[in-house]
């Protein structure tokens, strides 16, 4: 009874390796997929810390809110 039951979770062994094996690599893409995304965020950050440069902070947002700069997207570009 001993011997069959340890034999028993020695073949089970490959399997539990195999399934850790394809998880890790589903992580690895996914690791990669993220990376990408956070580099397209950065990207479009920089673009529109680029366009609200010259906007002054008592001056109307440009995103179309008509609130003042300050009480407006430079709070978000602050937490940048
Ligand atoms: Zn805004």
């Amino acid at each position: 009874m001993l011997g069959m039951s340890s034999s028993s979770s020695f073949f089970n062994e490959p399997e539990i390796e195999e399934v850790l094996i394809e998880s890790d690599a589903g992580l690895k893409r996914e690791e990669e997929i993220i990376k990408q995304k956070q580099e397209e965020i950065v990207k479009e950050m920089k673009e529109e810390l680029d366009k609200f440069k010259n906007v002054g902070r008592n001056e109307i947002c440009l995103c179309g809110s008509n609130k003042k700069y300050k009480k407006c997207c430079l709070l978000k570009h602050r937490t940048w």
